[in-house]
């Protein structure tokens, strides 16, 4: 086990690795498997705050297009980011990690509503903090979440893990065999290539508060640790 470079951070889990290799909903391993690198993380004396989303399970843009309200679609995205959140907290209080949810939506009989000095004494109690609901309005998306905890709760970083890819290219390297990977990238480069790794609005709040991305797959082993460690991995974006 290595030395952290962060205190502090904020681990983005896109709804897709949750469902992993399933067609909906939550692989269990694969949930495990994350649970067990976080467990890692938090043996370091790093305080890791989960900002989880729910395109696994719903999207509320998808909804809208089949003739549903958009404001109440992405109240359904919203809450579909809980059951993504309680099962993660389940794995990890398995793995011994002692886990609160807090959501952005009040849902108090299932976990704590959302308190930013709340979460930061858990972080510093050494309890993992899983951030669900978003931001808790619609047109937002949980990308834009993370970058807005992250800064609020004053995280060093930003992890997006993510499960179809290793970081940023400048193509998708899913359907463009010669796509290149950058090693990293300026917010301002990140901006111009019109990602679809991460959302303008998400990157602008990083930019606007200096708050360093790194894009990785999270699949791979170790890798939440790898990128608390600083050791190279996925793509970096920051200021430089
Ligand atoms: N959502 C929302 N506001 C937020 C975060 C999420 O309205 O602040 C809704 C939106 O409908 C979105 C869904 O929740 O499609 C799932 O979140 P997201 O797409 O960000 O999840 P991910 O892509 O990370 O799986």
């Amino acid at each position: 086990m290595g030395t952290a470079k962060y205190k502090r951070v904020v681990l983005k889990i896109s709804g897709e690795a949750f469902r992993g290799g399933k067609e909906f909903g939550i692989d269990a391993a694969v949930t495990g498997g994350i649970a067990k690198q976080i467990k890692n993380v938090v043996e370091m004396g790093v305080g890791i705050a989960i900002v989880v989303g729910g395109g696994n399970i719903w999207r509320g843009a998808e909804a809208e297009k089949n003739g549903m309200d958009r404001v109440t679609a992405d109240y359904a995205g919203m809450l579909a980011t809980v059951i993504n959140a309680l099962s993660l907290q389940d794995m990890l209080e398995r793995e011994g990690v002692t886990t609160r949810t807090q959501t952005a939506i009040s849902i108090q009989q299932v976990a704590e509503p959302y308190i930013r000095r709340r979460a930061i004494r858990h972080l510093e109690k050494g309890r993992a903090v899983i951030f669900a609901a978003g931001t808790g309005n619609p047109y937002m998306t949980t990308d834009t979440a993370a970058a807005l905890r992250a800064i609020e709760i004053e995280a060093e970083v930003l992890l997006m893990g993510k499960n179809n890819v290793d970081g940023i290219y400048n193509a998708d390297p899913n359907k463009n065999r010669n796509a290149k990977k950058f090693d990293k990238l300026t917010y301002l480069e990140a901006l111009n290539l019109r990602l679809e790794v991460m959302d303008s609005t998400a990157l602008s709040l990083c930019l606007e508060n200096n708050l360093p991305i790194i894009v990785f797959d999270i699949r791979a082993p170790r890798s939440i640790e790898r990128a608390v460690i600083g050791e190279p991995i996925g793509t970096l974006v920051s200021s430089e």
